[in-house]
This record gives structure tokens, C-alpha cells and sequence, in this order.
């Protein structure tokens, strides 16, 4: 059985990868899981797949992993020229919190119209792996950007984030209709198809009880 490591120490992550991949033949690992809790990787690649690479690249050289994933999410604002993007975690500063990056975002767009605050998520997920093949996945989740923070649920830009076909933000959002609509569930729903095609087998069915 081939092992798949995820460049992430974020155990919702881990556990939202592990839940839809359950039914390939993979042994899946967490960085933490292989040793590799403290390796900070600078992602300093102008392209959230650049970034997913750069993470990915990190942890193959430093395991014996046949696969490794990595992923990048970034928000573009085209009132903004596609800003925050590539610097999505860290927009109001290296050391910026959740809260500072969305209070940052508002402030930047004061005076920008209703018609105006279109933006979207958008996640790239790669897998490689020792072969050499490398694999990437997009997931896009169009919205606008509200005017004030609403909502409690989630993280990061969620309180002024509104999806397409929405009229509340994603923290405003159950959990379930978020995982259903949003940029990394899009991306994830298409990495099974890019492991099966690279090898992966899917586990046998149980045969016992027929
Ligand atoms: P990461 O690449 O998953 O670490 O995401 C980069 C940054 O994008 C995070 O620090 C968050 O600020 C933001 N982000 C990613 N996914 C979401 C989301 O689903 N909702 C809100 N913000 C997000």
C-alpha cells in the first residue's frame, strides 16, 4: 500500500482529506505523523500552485513518502486587481491574526460599490510523487465581499466573504453547505481521479459477506 503524506500540521485538513479519500488503497500521514512538525517552509512563489510545490518538494525530500499533497488557498478581489492572492495569510503583515487581514480588506475597499465587491477563493491542491509526475487540482468559489463582518462560524476571511447564490457569508454558513460549495471542497473532489492516475488502486470491496 502506497503512503500519502499531507503537508499540514491542520488536523480538520487532515481529517477532511482522509474522509474523502477512505476509499483508495493509501496509507495517509499528517507532516506531524512523519517527524516533520517544525519545518517551516517560505512560500515565496508568486502562484498559489508555486506555493503548494514549494511545500510539497519539502516533505518528499525529508520522508519516505512514495506521494506527498500539498495545498494553497488565496482570495482575489477584482476591485483590488485580484488582491490579497498569493498573500492571503499574511495581508495585513507577516505577523498579521484572522481578524487584522479581514479588517485590512474592508478598509481597502471603503467607497467600493455593491456591484463592485465581486472576489473569489481559490484552492490549489498538487500532489507528487517519487516518479516524478505532478498532479494539480483547482477548486473556485466565486462571491463578493460584504461591507461589515457577520456571522461566527469558520476562520479566516469568512465573516465578509458571500458565495454565489448566497445572501449569507460563509460564517454566517453551516458547516455542511461550506464543505459542499467551497474552494477546497471543489479542489478535493478531484484529487481522487488524479491519485487513481497515478496509480492508486481503490481498496477491494468486502466480498466476505456475499
Ligand atoms: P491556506 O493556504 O489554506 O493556509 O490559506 C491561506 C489563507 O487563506 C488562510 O490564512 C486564510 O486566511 C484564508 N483562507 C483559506 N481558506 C479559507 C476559507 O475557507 N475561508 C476563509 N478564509 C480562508
Amino acid at each position: 500500500m502506497k503512503t500519502l503524506v499531507i503537508a499540514t500540521g491542520n488536523q480538520d485538513k487532515v481529517a477532511e482529506i482522509k474522509s474523502i479519500l477512505k476509499d483508495l488503497k493509501l496509507k495517509i500521514l499528517s507532516k506531524d505523523q512523519v517527524g516533520l512538525s517544525e519545518l517551516e517552509v517560505v512560500e515565496d512563489a508568486d502562484t498559489l500552485k508555486g506555493n503548494a510545490i514549494l511545500k510539497a518538494k519539502a516533505i518528499l525530500n525529508r520522508c519516505d513518502a512514495d506521494i506527498v499533497l500539498a495545498d494553497d488557498t488565496g482570495l482575489y478581489v477584482d476591485s483590488l486587481s485580484g488582491l490579497p492572492g498569493v498573500h492571503t495569510a499574511r495581508y495585513a503583515g507577516d505577523h498579521a491574526g484572522y481578524a487584522d487581514n479581514r479588517i485590512k480588506l474592508l478598509e481597502d475597499m471603503q467607497g467600493v460599490e455593491a456591484g463592485e465587491r465581486s472576489a473569489r477563493f481559490i484552492t490549489s491542491i498538487v500532489i507528487l510523487d517519487r516518479e516524478g509526475n505532478e498532479h494539480e487540482a483547482l477548486g473556485v468559489c466565486e462571491g463578493t465581499i460584504s461591507t461589515s463582518e457577520r456571522g461566527e462560524f469558520g476562520f479566516g476571511y469568512d465573516p465578509i466573504f458571500i458565495p454565489e447564490g448566497y445572501d449569507k457569508t460563509f460564517a454566517e454558513l453551516d458547516s455542511d453547505t461550506k464543505n459542499r460549495i467551497s474552494h477546497r471542497a471543489l479542489a478535493l473532489e478531484q484529487l481522487k481521479d488524479l491519485l487513481e492516475r497515478i496509480g492508486v488502486e481503490k481498496n477491494e470491496e468486502d466480498t466476505c459477506s456475499k
